[in-house]
């Protein structure tokens, strides 16, 4: 007897594509396990703080697999979200900076309430406009959390439905089949495309937004070391918000055990190596 493929859709499913190998991979799992897309949902939610190179990925994806992938971004609005594409995507933190505006405050490693609210929630805004992840259409939320990431699994295996909707079930088909990064990796090295940014151990040290303050503190310095210029966005958040000038409040640092970016900025090119090695990168939901 063939059990039921974990990847087999039983009912209106979103795919979250955070714009990472793994969850490409699930994706293309999803691709391969059905033969009735007809209930697929592919969602991106770009921060608009991307590396360059992952809306590439994002893109390319689409194009080759023929799959459809919605692309969203946040925006202060009745509607909250907009639908947007490759070529219209922002790059240069605007919706990030809009959400920032509106909050009157940074996020930080407590309160990362930029995870939630440039993509959990406006993916759940995206779907409500469709009809979906209501008690009358309820749906599945397939995340690429893998099997090598046993806290995140825990902790999604504990609260079932999304913090957003109680009628989107999360589910985890890469967890469910024992799914790490070494499998990822060997996919990746098979196709005749990929996301064009390093890995180290097969992690992507430069996805997601790209001077995210959950990142390490090395790799932070690495990368405004070898571009200064993606520092002058984080920079200039917090130096509005200290200032008063266009926000107001009082989250004026992304992170308060570390030096502004402003500072790191001004360090890098002389003392590189003052803060490296000081902490670890925090893992968040925005995932791989
Ligand atoms: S990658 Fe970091 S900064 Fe960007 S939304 Fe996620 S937690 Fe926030």
């Amino acid at each position: 007897m063939h059990s039921i493929s974990p990847y087999k859709l039983s009912g209106p499913t979103v795919v979250s594509f955070s714009g990472g190998r793994t969850s490409a991979y699930m994706l293309r799992q999803v691709l391969d396990n059905n033969d009735d897309l007809s209930d697929l949902v592919v969602a991106f939610a770009n921060t608009g703080k991307e590396h360059p190179a992952t809306l590439d990925f994002v893109q390319e994806c689409g194009e080759r697999w023929g799959v459809s992938i919605a692309w969203l971004e946040f925006r202060d609005d009745d509607a909250g979200f907009a639908v947007v594409h490759y070529a219209t995507a922002s790059r240069q933190g605007e919706p990030f900076e809009a959400l920032i505006r509106k909050r009157k405050y940074l996020p930080n490693p407590v309160t990362r309430f930029c995870t939630i609210d440039l993509k959990i929630r406006i993916i759940h805004k995206y779907l409500r406009s469709l009809g979906l992840s209501t008690e009358e259409a309820p749906v599945d939320m397939m995340t690429g959390i893998r099997a090598d990431e046993p806290l995140r699994v825990a902790k999604i295996r504990a609260r079932k439905s999304t913090s957003e909707s109680k009628w989107a079930s999360m589910v985890m088909p890469l967890a469910d089949t024992g799914i790490g990064v070494q499998d990822v990796t060997d996919f990746w090295t098979n196709q005749p495309f990929d996301l064009m940014l390093t890995t180290v151990n097969g992690r992507t040290l430069e996805g997601n937004c790209d001077l995210c303050f959950l990142k390490g503190a090395k790799q932070i310095y690495s990368i405004i070391a070898s571009d200064r210029p993606k520092a002058f966005w984080w920079a200039r958040m917090e130096s509005e918000v200290i200032s008063g000038g266009k926000f107001t409040g009082d989250g004026d640092r992304f992170r308060f055990d570390r030096p502004s970016y402003q500072q790191m900025i001004d360090y890098s090119d002389t003392q590189f190596d003052m803060f490296a090695d000081h902490d670890e990168a925090i893992a968040c939901f925005c995932g791989d």
